[in-house]
């Protein structure tokens, strides 16, 4: 039986491990020719063994972005999942920590996303379809947490960046998603654990907020991405869809 996205080809960033990676294994078990990218190669090299074509790619390096884009070819998907969460109110928020986070999680966005959208159009004006999903997060517009000033402001322009691409090229066949996740169990999670005061606390305190009891695992956020990077989800663009076990009910 034909996969869901058989026949597609589809990149993503920040592949190399947490959602990217579940979100990488998930879209080629569906069929799809992945193309998957991190800054750390280290992390790609069991996706190589597992028949993914993978490349090192530093978001925030325009030059590489640049040429890793013109090598993608004309892509059907693209998943922006690069991402980093920086801890902090205003007044924590360093200049450093600003910058980082918009170099990231928006800025790389942006690069990345113009580097490959006009082979995703000719792909569209050939097949009629191509779709892009952007890692935003509960904590954006949809929601304020404490201690994420320079995250949560930048997961909002994720969502307005996504509804501006959504808007100028839905008549030519792409779309444009923003996926919120809750919170999910992965390594830079467990990293933001460890790294807390009293560890076993802040782990109750994540867990806390999440109605469910529990907190995701990247395999309760993967199949989401599969179907925005599918036909099946061809009537949604332009939208902000949560995946956060209850958070926001
Ligand atoms: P993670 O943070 O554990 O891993 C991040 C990956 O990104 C690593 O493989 C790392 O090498 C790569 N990376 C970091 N900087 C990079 C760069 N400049 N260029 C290329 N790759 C880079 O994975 P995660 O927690 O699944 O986070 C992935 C995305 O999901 C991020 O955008 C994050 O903000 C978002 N998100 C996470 C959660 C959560 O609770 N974990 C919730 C909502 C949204």
């Amino acid at each position: 039986m034909a996969g869901r996205l058989s026949g597609k080809r589809i990149m993503i960033t920040a592949a190399g491990q947490g959602m990217g990676r579940a979100a990488a294994l998930a879209c080629a078990a569906e069929g799809a020719e992945v193309l998957a990218t991190d800054r750390d190669p280290g992390l790609l090299s069991d996706l190589s063994a597992s028949g993914l074509t993978t490349a090192q790619l530093d978001v925030t390096d325009a030059d590489a972005v640049a040429r890793v884009g013109a090598g993608a070819g004309d892509l059907d998907g693209l998943f922006n999942c690069a991402g980093v969460v920086v801890n902090g109110d205003i007044l924590d928020c360093t200049q450093a920590d600003w910058d980082t986070s918009f170099a990231i999680n928006i800025h790389a966005m942006f690069h990345v996303t113009r580097a490959v959208l006009p082979g995703m159009l000719r792909q569209a004006d050939r097949t009629g379809a191509a779709s892009i999903v952007n890692m935003a997060s509960m904590a954006s517009s949809v929601k304020g947490f404490v201690n994420r000033c320079a995250y949560g402001t930048t997961k909002a322009a994720v969502i307005g960046l996504t509804k501006s691409v959504a808007a100028d090229f839905v008549q030519r066949g792409l779309r444009a998603n923003a996926l919120c996740p809750g919170t999910v169990d992965t390594p830079s999670l467990r990293e933001r654990i460890a790294g807390a005061p009293d560890p076993a606390q802040a782990e109750r305190d994540f867990v806390a907020r999440q109605p469910m009891g529990r907190l995701a695992v990247v395999d309760d956020i993967a199949p989401m991405v599969v179907y925005l990077l599918s036909d099946e989800s061809r009537f949604m663009t332009g939208q902000a869809v949560l995946v956060d076990g209850g958070v926001t009910i």
